[in-house]
């Protein structure tokens, strides 16, 4: 199982570029890789897939976490060059794509044999718990309804292993204790805090960064 980030506000690759946004790919064995949020800007998002060697129509699932542009940004441009995608979007989110199978997402779902919706919480945002070796991987897009709300919900598949992604405003840090890997991304407001609090299991973001479990 393997995580990239494809769009953030930082890189950590050369050649890829940064950008307020954010983007992962997760690969597993079981099922063709599956976009999670597609940044802000479609050409960016194209150009850095093309630098990490993602090809658009290799992708088989596109979920959106939430509705804001910097998680949404790309999907047009995706859907230029991949005519199969399954898209799964938050109900909130009010997305219509005719001609195009898209999932609207309240309650938990499952999309693949090791990766699942958590469902919609406070009618916002869908984050991911993916099933490793180690655990559950926790994907979230902004956090929006909160990281504490986002692990309890995920903590239903197993014990969480990690968590990556936007944390937001998040400073409830003692949440986060017990984690093996904390990578908070893209709009994470105490990124530096956390890193001071979890030095051992925190994992710097960034566009290029790959986590493979
Ligand atoms: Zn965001
Ligand atoms: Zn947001």
């Amino acid at each position: 199982m393997k995580i990239t980030i494809v769009y953030d506000n930082s890189a950590v690759s050369q050649g890829l570029i940064a950008d307020w946004g954010f983007s992962s790919l997760i690969e597993t064995e079981d099922a063709p890789p599956i976009l999670f949020d597609t940044g802000a800007d479609g050409a960016t998002l194209i150009h850095n897939m093309q630098q990490l060697g993602i090809a658009p129509d290799s992708i088989g699932v596109i979920v959106i976490s939430h509705r804001h542009g910097d998680h949404t940004g790309g999907l047009s441009y995706i859907l230029e060059a991949n005519e199969h995608a399954v898209i799964y979007v938050p109900s909130s989110i009010g997305m219509r794509l005719p001609g195009r199978k898209v999932i609207s997402v309240s309650q938990p779902v499952k999309i693949s044999e090791t990766v699942f919706s958590i469902g919609e919480l406070n009618y916002t945002e869908q984050s991911l718990a993916v099933k490793t070796s180690k655990g559950i991987l926790v994907l979230t897009g902004c956090s929006h309804p909160g990281v504490g709300a986002i692990l309890d919900a995920a903590s239903k598949y197993g014990t969480v292993y990690g968590i990556i992604g936007g944390f937001h405003g998040f400073r409830e840090f003692s949440r986060l204790e017990g984690l093996s890997l904390v990578c908070p991304c893209h709009c994470t407001q105490y990124t530096s805090e956390i890193q001071g609090l979890f030095p051992d299991q925190y994992v710097a973001c960034g566009a290029g960064l790959e986590i493979e479990l």
